[in-house]
Formats: structure tokens, C-alpha cells, sequence
């Protein structure tokens, strides 16, 4: 299977290839060719599977380069029991008859990065024996909390990688910004910015785009990559977990094969929702999928009118990873529902990047509708459906979770729809002990470690064991950069 360029369709290489590079030289993002189809029967199969089989049964479709026996050892190590504390890897909880969470938190860092971000290096590092690559991979991330954490856990001490994060200084929770400052590893290297998360994500693009600095590293034995969504190799297990969920409900008795589901996915940078797009493109049977959105609104407006504008107010929430103004992973959206068309998908690009904003072809606009529901909520909604949750259902969300959770509140008090629905969980309440005390209405005036216990104590659930141990860790990083000096901090962390 060949993977093309959204900007550029003549460029054209193996997956091996594309997930080496990361980004395309010409600012596209790559997308295999064609979209493979589960096979008649697919859905049975994977039924009578495990997740990591189930696993290597979707990557494979996508990876022709990759062994099952490679693919088997990636899933065995990267999904195993010293990774996830849970044996079903992503489990899925019923709330009630319709309504169920897809728990995408069980892993290192308890947040749903981790389910990408323990494939990638294994990914990456056969890559690089595959394409025949003698120089060493240095990693760039600009994260908003929960990507930074989950990229420096599977990167680390990884051979013939370095990885350098940046976050930045404002936007990342106590406990977030605690798990990256205090990550073991000799390879890797943490920066907050000065600057919001699109700052920090525009500073790691400008680094990926500019030749003389590719020059200058390659002379220094280093080739830049990425481990941000962009990267072909974070959506694709992402994929997986869509298709598991469907499985889990099929073996439950909650649906039968066949039926159609929802899913509700908490949305910032795309790249969640749009895998879940791509199991339905490959045959999944999915109704709606519905895009929640924080204050930061952007894709609600875009859904809804066909116009992209990110010229808006920023805001900062309680559910940080979504306070995104820029989602990256649109674009490869942009380019199916187009047919492929990389021009038109490289000129919407232009406009977004020279004017902010966009307005998709009518053809889009209507494919877009058709696909994708959305809605969005404010900080005190979010609040308001943590504490409902629990004090209805004793189940604990976390604050990016209970964004998704509004929307499909919404979603079927406008449109009447009872569809069985899944949400997507995307992080443990665990990692926002914060807002979700005071969600609960506590107080929650007290260091980030001692609001583990608190939470404990209050909801009568118990934190995960790597948030727990944050408490006998030292802290190693302190470096901070503005954005325009992000390049210099590149360079000395590789010299
Ligand atoms: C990254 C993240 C999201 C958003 O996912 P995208 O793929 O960027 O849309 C939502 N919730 C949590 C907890 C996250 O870490």
C-alpha cells in the first residue's frame, strides 16, 4: 500500500516511509492511497479475538511492509500487561442501556495517547531498518499535556531516537506538566513554551519546514520526525480501538453485527475523531460521529457552517488538550471528502495559514454534515456533567470525557437520535484531580500530588498506579523558551 501527500498526490511512498518522515516535505500529511475494507465476515472474526490480536488484524490492512510476526511482537510489548492495567487493553464500560465509555486510559500514562504512542517508536525504529536510514531519528512534539507525557514513555531509551518536548507554560495541569518534568530516560529532553499549545505546535512545524536546519542536523547525523497526530503512525492504532469497541458490544449483547453505533469523541488537534472516521470508511457500521468541542469551538462552527476560522478568542480550560485552535488532522479529512484532490486541499491549507480561514466546496460542506455531528460546552457544563455522573452513576469522568458526555446529551435531547452510542474516554479523572473536585464541589487549594489523595478520598475510587508513584519523583526538567527560541534549544539538546 502506498501512502500519498494531501498536498501533493505524485508523492507517493511505503508506510515504512511515510512514518519514518512523519510530515511530507510539502506540508501535507500522509494518507494511504486507498482506504482498505474489513472483508464479509471481518467484524465475526475479530469478535472471537483480544485487543492486540485485533490489533495486528487492522494494522496489517495498512502496513503490507510489516510483518504479523512483527506486528504480533509490537502488540504483545506495546499493549501488554506492564503497560495496561487493564487485560482488555481498552475496556468498555455501560452506563445504561444506550450509553457506553470507551476507557482509553488504562495505559502508562493514564490518558488515550498512550494506546498511539506505545506503537510509534516500534513503528518508527523498524522504519528505520526497512527504508535503509543510517541517521538517528530526533523526535519533536509540541503537546498540550497528555502527548508530551505518553511520547516521552514510549520513546525512552529507545534506540537510535532522541526526543525533545515542548508544552507549553500555561496550558498543562499540576500533575500533567509533573509527569513530564520528572521523566526518566537518557534520550529526552522537556521545554515549556511561553505561548499557548499553538505556539508550541507552530514552532515544532516551522522547525519540520525549514531546509537550512535539516541541512544543519543531517550534517550532525540527525533526521527530524514527529510523534504529533500528524504522523500516519499515531492514527492508524487509533483505528483499532473503534473497531474493538464494536466488537465489545457485539459480544455483550448491547447491539448486534450490523447495527449501527455512535461514537461522541472529545476532539482538539482531530486525530481521534478521524480514525474513528476511518473505521467507518473501511466498513464499520457507524451512524453518527459526533465531534465535541470545549470553548474553543472552532469545529463546531466548521461542522455547522462549512467555514474554518480561526480567528477567535482563545481560551484556556479545565480540559487542556482540546484548547486547540489549529486541527492538523482536518486536512486529511479535507482531502477524502474531496475525492483526493490535493490541490484543493493544498489551497484551503494556504488560506488557513494566510488569511486563518477557509470555506469548503458545498460538495465538503455536505459530506461533512452527513458524517460528523457536534456540539460544544463551557467549563461550568463540563462541570455540571461530572458531577451528574457521579452522583447519579457513581462513574467518575474526566473532564475532556465529560465534554463528549454533553454533547451527546445534546446531540439527542436536538435530534432525538437514541442510537446506542459509545464515548470515547480520553483520559483518567485521575490526571484533572483538580476540576473535577471542584466539579464535585470540593475545594481543591492544594498541591497537585495531594489532590490524588483527595479525589480518593472523596469519590471512593482509586487513582492509577502511575499517577500514585508521581509522588517519589524528582523533578529533572526546568528549561523554558519563547517561541521564536525554540530551534536554539533543538540544537543544544542534540549537541
Ligand atoms: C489529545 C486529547 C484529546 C483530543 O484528541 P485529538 O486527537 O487531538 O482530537 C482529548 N482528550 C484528551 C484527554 C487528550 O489527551
Amino acid at each position: 500500500m502506498r501512502y500519498i501527500s494531501t498536498r501533493d498526490k505524485k508523492v507517493s511512498l511505503t508506510a515504512a516511509e511515510a512514518i519514518a518522515m512523519g510530515l511530507s516535505r510539502d506540508g501535507g500529511l500522509f494518507v494511504p492511497e486507498v482506504v482498505p475494507a474489513l472483508a464479509d465476515g471481518a467484524i465475526e472474526s475479530l469478535c472471537g479475538m483480544n485487543y492486540q490480536q485485533r490489533a495486528v488484524y487492522v494494522m496489517k490492512m495498512y502496513l503490507d511492509d510489516y510483518s504479523v510476526s512483527e506486528l504480533n511482537d509490537f502488540t504483545q510489548r506495546g499493549y501488554g500487561p506492564a503497560k495496561f492495567d487493564s487485560p482488555t487493553v481498552a475496556p468498555v464500560y455501560k452506563l445504561d442501556g444506550n450509553t457506553h465509555f470507551l476507557e482509553l486510559w488504562h495505559g502508562p500514562t493514564c490518558a488515550f495517547k498512550d494506546m498511539a504512542l506505545q506503537m510509534l517508536p516500534y513503528f518508527l525504529t523498524s522504519a528505520l531498518v526497512k527504508t535503509g536510514e543510517k541517521k538517528q531519528a530526533c523526535i519533536l512534539v509540541a503537546t498540550s499535556g497528555d502527548t508530551g507525557k505518553a511520547a516521552l514513555e514510549g520513546f525512552k531509551d529507545v534506540d537510535r531516537v532522541k526526543i525533545m518536548v515542548f508544552y507549553p507554560r500555561d496550558g498543562v495541569s499540576d500533575i500533567q506538566k509533573l509527569q513530564m518534568t520528572s521523566q526518566s530516560g537518557k534520550n529526552v529532553g522537556v521545554c515549556s513554551v511561553i505561548g499557548n499549545f499553538d505556539d508550541a505546535q507552530n514552532g515544532v512545524k516551522k522547525m519540520f519546514s525549514d531546509p537550512d536546519l535539516r541541512d544543519e542536523l543531517a550534517q550532525a547525523g540527525y533526521f527530524l520526525s514527529s510523534a504529533n497526530s500528524i504522523n500516519w503512525g499515531r492514527l492508524l492504532p487509533q483505528i483499532v480501538y473503534y473497531i474493538s469497541a464494536y466488537c465489545d458490544l457485539v459480544n455483550a449483547g448491547d447491539i448486534k453485527n450490523g447495527d449501527k453505533i455512535n461514537f461522541c469523541v472529545p476532539t482538539g488537534n482531530f486525530g481521534d475523531i478521524l480514525a474513528g472516521y476511518y473505521a467507518k470508511c473501511m466498513g464499520l457500521p457507524v451512524n453518527k460521529l459526533i465531534c465535541a468541542s470545549n470553548s474553543n469551538d472552532v469545529l463546531t462552527d466548521f461542522i455547522k457552517t462549512g467555514t474554518y476560522d480561526r480567528n477567535r478568542k482563545f481560551y484556556t480550560t479545565i480540559s487542556p488538550s482540546m484548547d486547540i485552535l489549529l486541527s492538523s488532522n482536518l486536512e486529511r479529512l479535507l482531502f477524502i471528502l474531496s475525492g483526493g484532490n490535493d490541490a484543493e486541499t493544498a489551497e484551503y491549507m494556504r488560506l488557513l495559514s494566510s488569511d486563518g480561514k477557509y470555506t469548503v466546496s458545498d460538495e465538503i460542506k455536505r459530506a461533512v454534515s452527513e458524517e460528523f455531528a457536534c456540539s460544544c460546552c463551557d467549563d461550568g457544563e463540563t462541570r455540571a456533567a461530572i458531577c451528574r455522573v457521579f452522583r447519579e452513576h457513581g462513574y467518575l469522568m474526566d473532564t475532556h470525557t465529560a465534554v463528549a458526555y454533553d454533547a451527546l446529551n445534546k446531540y439527542r435531547a436536538e435530534t432525538g437520535d437514541d442510537t446506542v452510542s459509545v464515548v470515547v474516554s480520553t483520559a483518567s479523572a485521575y490526571k484533572f484531580c483538580g476540576s473535577v473536585l471542584e466539579a464535585l464541589g470540593e475545594s481543591a487549594d492544594m498541591d497537585g500530588l495531594a489532590l490524588i489523595d483527595r479525589l480518593e478520598q472523596v469519590t471512593g475510587t482509586e487513582a492509577p498506579a502511575p499517577l500514585k508513584s508521581l509522588k517519589n519523583k524528582t523533578v529533572r526538567f526546568t528549561d523554558f523558551a519563547k517561541k521564536d527560541g525554540m530551534e536554539t534549544v533543538v540544537k543544544e539538546f542534540l549537541s
